[in-house]
This record gives C-alpha cells, structure tokens and sequence, in this order.
C-alpha cells in the first residue's frame, strides 16, 4: 500500500499516469539482468589508455571491430564473468563455466578457441596493469583466437580485407554460445546472482533492529545467453494500419545483435534512417476491406531495449568472395552524440537515450581500402585508432562524418556506430520510479510466468 502510494506520488513528479506499465516485461527482465553487470571501466585494470593493434596489412577491418568490442565497460565486466571459478569455493565451482575450456584457461599462451576466452585474453591483455607493448602486436594470443574464429568460420579468407561489421557480428554470436546448455547452469548462475556486481561494494546488512526489505519471488536463473541477449537484443514488434479500413494487424518482429539501417545515397542522418525504419508507409494486400494494394503504415515499437545499441549504417554492398565491393554510400550522414528513442518504445513513460560509444569507419572503395575506430574510452579521452596509429581526438571528431586521422588522405565514413545506454540525465523521480518497477512483485509474476522460457 505505501509503494501504491509513493508510486502515485513519483509517478505525479514524472508527469506519468500511475497506471500506466512503466515498462514491458521483457524490458524488466533485461534491466534486472543488466543492473547485476558492472557499468564502469572495470578495476585492477591499472591501464586507462586506449591503444591500437599493430596491422598486417589485411587485419584493420579485424582491428576496428575488437576495439569496439574493447570500449564497452559491461561486456568487459561480462566477459569477465566467463568461466571464473567460483571464489572460496568447496565445489571447485565455476561462473559461467565455459563450452570448450577449463577454468583458468585464458592464463594459457594458446590461443583459445572460445570467443569469450579469446575476448577474455584480449582484456587482459589490453587494459592491463602492467601494460603492455603499444600498440599490441597482431600476434597477441587474444588478438589471433579472435582472428582464427573468423577464419575457422569460412566467412573470412585470409589475405582479403573483408567487412568489420559482419567480423562483429560473428564474435558476437560466437561469445552469445560461449557457455552453453541452459539447463546446466541453474546451480552456477544462483551463484553470480548471490554475488555483488562488479566495482560495487557488497550489500549493506540490514541493521538487526530493522527488518529486512520484501525480497521478490525467486526469479527463473539468468543464462549467459540471457545476460548477452540483455546487453545487443534489440526486440521490437511491427504493426500494420490500413489507411483505407483503420485494420490494425501485427507483422514481423525485429530481435537482432544490431540495427541495419539501409542508408540511401541522399541520406543525411543516422537518426532520420531510424525513424524511416520505425516507421513506414507500405502498399501491401489487406485482409480486412480486401484490396491487393492498400497503403499500410508499418511501425515497428521496441519492447526491450539492450544496453548496448549497435547500429550498422550498411553503406557497402553486394560484395563477393574475391572482389570488390559494387558500391559505397559516401553521403555524410550526421551522426549523434545523443540517440533518443523514448518515443520508439512499446511504453514510453521512461526515457531511453543512448550515447555514442565508437564509431567504425572505412576509406576506400573496397578490400584495397583502410578502416579505423573512434572510441570513447576511461575518463571519457576519445582514441581515433587505425591499426597501430592512435590519436587522441575532440568529441566534434567521434561524431563526424567522415572521419580522419593523422596524415593519411583519405575520408572514413562511418560504418557502425555503438551506442551505450545512458540514464544520466534522468530525474529522481524517473530513477525511484524505475527501481519500483523491478521490485514490483506483480510485475515479477508476470515475468517468471511469461519469459522463463527465454531464459
Ligand atoms: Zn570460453
Ligand atoms: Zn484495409
């Protein structure tokens, strides 16, 4: 009754509807997960320098997307969690035990075959305490498990200079399977869940005079597969409208690791790209008044938003196995700082603003061509990195479009950009409002009716 009360009251401040779902349920589960992965750039890591990964000739497209993958705090924080034994365990226990290695693994000199064994060396060697050469050199053990994944994949060949995008793709699907089988990780993961999130402190005890808080009902167990999907799963439902009868029917669902946004050559901005693909006039048949060519609006209206936004600008296409590319979008498209997209959710009361984490860019007219990466890293020091060159850069230039770097000539355009979810500006009414929607034990019902399934 008192949270029925102090709801109301937050939900006057936030100028909101005390009905209203304040979030999908699918949205809960996601923030639940994510709330228990560490957000800063993780500790013991004494290094806060981004640095770059020496070329071999062939390898940028391979480069530009590792240190993408290197800027974003909660998959360092997650990665970590892979296949880590269990502190003070009788059980010779392991978090998130790995499908392929044993614990420890990533402490050998091979490169391992695991995607996030192979990130889980990288890491370290990266971001580590005594830092090591800068630039990394290719040969590094995580630079060459990683690369090897690719290779092993059949979708790159060695000596070709091939698409960064579909290189982080692949990594990403690879480290969504690196602990595998679901139902064998239900002992495991109450393990992570008992512990502190990482670079938080351990939850104060309840002084013995107080009572302690209503715990919630006891969740289904979070998977890795779980945990990745709430860190890259974008899902969103479509819904079509007939212009002539006012049919409403529901279409496909987008559930992806990253947006596609299918750029034109007179584009001119990335956010401009994203409404058209949220929403959009289409002439199909419609079953209700029975016209084969009907104009439909199509919108699509995101049901969970991931962490991590990886948005792909698409602006190469129709490339084969051994040639160049047909063509490059070079149109300038703005891209933001600032990605709003509180008014694209399926319950839009509560803000969902994303900040750009890198961006991947390319020069050139294909595989003869160069990529780099623009990284926003520790204390906010942005890193235009191509290869082993680093530069240290303004905010103006991560968002530009083309980029440049250093001496070299030519123009990158932006390619994909990642985009971190950020609650920053939100008020504290917005903040207790959301810490009341997890805690909410209708809303936890829902959820473990529902969605256990997808965990
Ligand atoms: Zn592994
Ligand atoms: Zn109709």
């Amino acid at each position: 009754m008192v949270q029925t009360r102090e709801r109301a009251r937050l939900a006057r401040l936030a100028a909101i509807p005390a009905s209203f779902a304040l979030k999908s349920p699918l949205q809960i589960k996601y923030d639940q997960v994510v709330s228990r992965i560490g957000k800063k750039w993780p500790r013991g890591f004494g290094s806060s320098r981004s640095r770059g990964i020496r070329g071999n000739g062939f390898n940028c497209y391979q480069n530009s997307a590792l240190q993408a993958f290197m800027h974003q705090p909660a998959f360092l924080n997650w990665i970590m969690t892979h296949n880590k034994p269990i502190p003070n365990s009788r059980s010779n226990g392991v978090i998130n035990p790995c499908s392929a290695n044993p614990p420890a693994y990533f402490l050998s000199a091979v490169p391992p075959t695991c995607a996030a064994c192979a990130f889980k060396v990288l890491i370290n060697t990266y971001w580590n305490l005594n830092p090591p050469s800068d630039p990394i050199p290719c040969t590094a053990p995580g630079v060459v498990g990683l690369v090897q994944i690719g290779y092993d994949s059949g979708e790159f060949q060695r000596g070709l200079q091939l698409d960064a995008n579909d290189f982080y793709n692949l990594l990403q699907i690879r480290t969504a399977v690196a602990t595998a089988s679901p139902q064998n990780q239900a002992v495991q993961n109450q393990a992570v869940q008992n512990q502190p999130p990482p670079n938080q402190p351990p939850p104060k005890q309840p002084p013995p005079n107080q009572a302690p808080p209503n715990q919630p009902p006891q969740n289904p167990p979070i998977t890795w597969e779980g945990q990745y999907k709430a860190l890259y799963h974008i899902r969103a439902p479509s819904t079509f409208v007939c212009h002539l009868c006012s049919h409403s029917r529901s279409g496909p669902i987008l559930d992806e690791p990253s947006l596609i946004l299918h750029t034109r050559q007179n584009s001119t901005s990335l956010l401009n790209e994203l409404l058209a693909l949220f929403d959009d006039d289409l002439v199909v048949a419609c079953t209700n008044c029975n016209v084969n060519l009907a104009r439909q609006h199509m919108a699509y209206r995101i049901e969970a938003a991931p962490h991590i936004l990886k948005i792909n600008l698409n602006i190469m296409n129709g490339g084969n196995a051994t040639g160049s590319i047909q063509w490059k979008i070079r149109a300038g498209i703005n891209v933001l700082n600032t990605l709003d997209l509180t008014h694209l959710q399926t319950h839009n009361s509560l803000p969902l603003t994303y900040k750009l984490s890198s961006v991947i860019a390319h020069e050139g007219s294909g595989r003869t061509g160069h990529y780099l990466a623009t990284c926003r890293g520790p204390k906010d020091v942005i890193s235009s990195l191509a290869d082993a060159q680093r530069e240290v850069v303004t905010q103006a230039h991560l968002t530009r479009n083309p980029q440049r770097i250093g001496t070299w000539s030519g123009d990158f355009n932006v390619h994909t950009a990642t985009y971190i979810r950020d609650e920053s500006q939100w008020t504290a009414a917005q903040r207790r409002l959301a810490q009341m929607v997890v805690t909410d034990l209708s809303y936890t019902n829902v959820l473990a009716g529902t969605f256990s399934s997808l965990y």
